[in-house]
């Protein structure tokens, strides 16, 4: 299943408060949503360039996924989520495909989103999101 296109990059960092500044100055626009993802642990904040978003991750707890990504890391890009028309076709093709998938299949994200990740192992080391409405 063909990407429509870059739906989100998203960005582990320490504060969304402390963060949010410098992504509004230097995107030009302010973020216009922050929501939390309570099963992941994560607190999100999205800013819109053109199709494509840029979310924030701020964890709300250390033993949850971008606690222990800032944790082994820092801050930086966490992962890259690609636009499918079905998230959870674009999973079972690419595990066809011969691709380790960390989701079998979608479940819902921020913004209302169905998402499921590629497994970093087999994808050269990126984290890849799907993403469909
Ligand atoms: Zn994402």
């Amino acid at each position: 299943m063909k990407p429509t296109h870059i739906e989100h990059i998203g960005i582990a960092v320490k504060s969304l408060e402390e963060s949010l500044p410098y992504y509004e100055n230097l995107l030009g626009t302010k973020c216009y949503n922050v929501e939390e993802v309570k099963e992941q642990h994560v607190k999100t904040a999205f800013f819109l360039i053109g199709e494509t978003k840029i979310e924030l991750l701020e964890s709300t707890d250390p033993e949850g996924p971008i606690g222990k990504f800032l944790e082994k890391k820092g801050e930086g890009i966490h992962h890259i989520a690609f636009a499918v028309d079905d998230a959870t076709a674009a999973l079972s093709d690419a595990e066809k495909q011969g691709l380790l998938l960390i989701d079998k299949v979608s479940r819902k994200g921020a913004e209302g989103m169905n998402i499921g990740f590629l497994h970093p192992k087999s994808t050269h080391g990126v984290l890849v999101e799907f993403c469909s409405k």
